[in-house]
């Protein structure tokens, strides 16, 4: 566990624009920002508790009950990790990094994995959540940071241009696009992107027999209600799609429509080909985000440069 001379150690602070620190938090501490109402939690589906409780009927209680048995102290080996990383983000990286606003403090909390099927993830716009197994990666750490800086209120209409460089747009606020009732029950929530039906993409379907395109919002859903002998991880059951809206009221048409991204002529010229990890505008500019802050080094990688180029200019010209 973290001590004081720890959390106050300059080796836990970044050098970014407004000097953010970090501090590890563990037990009841840990619980209680994890209880915190956020987007995440006010946006699960029947789908997600018990997906994420193994039960039949689970309460949210549940659900914290089971996330509580997986929180782990924190260990000198663990703390080095972050130590490295944040050092690393500090000289190599520096260059980007201090031009990022973050919240002032960032909390970190870390588990052995058996949350959200072994993935990091973000709570509450300043808590990341790191199975142990995972924060050897640098890569990792930055592409959570990116969601932290992306939910920074300071930050909006930057996070809103980045996403314009892959074609993603803001569905019009008077709008207000629903989630299709007919999947309320099977909506699987990315805690990294928990609000769905805010952005929409400009798709041609790819046999094109009718030309038109279609404005298309990223979704993500269950094939089948949750049952513990098909599968006890959620990943397993994950449709990653895209929902077809109607092109004035930007609601999804009747009867719903999909149009899965391996289906359109023009999804990937317009995100680039620099990740695999395509299911959230969110999901795919964090990626390319890790690409850009670390650009100093491994230009030579980056198969879609335009995109971090862009990244650079939209970060670098509004500070
Ligand atoms: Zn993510």
């Amino acid at each position: 566990m973290a001590n004081d001379s720890t959390l106050n150690n300059e080796e836990f602070q970044l050098k970014n624009l407004n000097s953010t620190s970090f501090e590890f938090i563990s037990g009841e501490e840990a619980m209680e920002k994890l209880k915190n109402m956020d987007d995440f939690l006010s946006n699960f589906s029947q789908f997600d508790l018990k997906s994420r409780t193994n039960l039949s009927s689970p309460t949210l209680e549940d659900y914290f009950q089971d996330i509580s048995q997986h929180i782990l102290l924190w260990d000198d080996q663990s703390i080095t990790s972050v130590r490295s990383s944040i050092k690393y983000l500090n000289t190599t990286c520096f260059n980007q990094l201090k031009y990022l606003i973050f919240p002032s403090k960032i909390f970190l909390i870390l588990t052995d994995g058996k949350i959200e099927n072994n993935a990091a993830y973000c709570r509450n716009g300043n808590v990341v959540v790191f199975p142990k197994e995972l924060l050897y990666s640098k890569d990792i750490f930055i592409h959570e940071l990116f969601h932290i800086w992306s939910k920074t209120k300071e930050n909006s209409i930057l996070r809103d241009r980045l996403y314009e460089i892959i074609g993603f747009h803001q569905i019009p606020s008077d709008k207000s696009s629903r989630f299709p009732p007919l999947l309320n029950d099977l909506k699987i929530t990315n805690p990294d992107a928990p609000l769905v039906m805010k952005y929409y993409i400009n798709l041609r379907k790819s046999d094109d027999s009718d030309k038109k395109v279609y404005k298309c919002s990223p979704i993500l859903y269950s094939c089948r209600s949750f049952d513990q002998k098909f599968s006890t991880n959620f990943f397993d059951y994950l449709i990653a799609t895209t929902i077809i809206l109607d092109d004035e009221t930007f609601q999804p048409v009747e009867p719903l429509q999909f149009l899965s991204y391996e289906n359109t002529k023009d999804f990937y010229k317009q995100i680039g080909q620099n990740t695999h990890y395509i299911i959230h505008p969110e999901e795919i500019l964090a990626d390319n985000f890790v690409l850009w802050i670390k650009s100093t080094e491994n230009q030579q990688q980056i198969i879609t440069p335009e995109i971090i180029y862009q990244i650079n200019q939209i970060i670098l010209n509004v500070n």
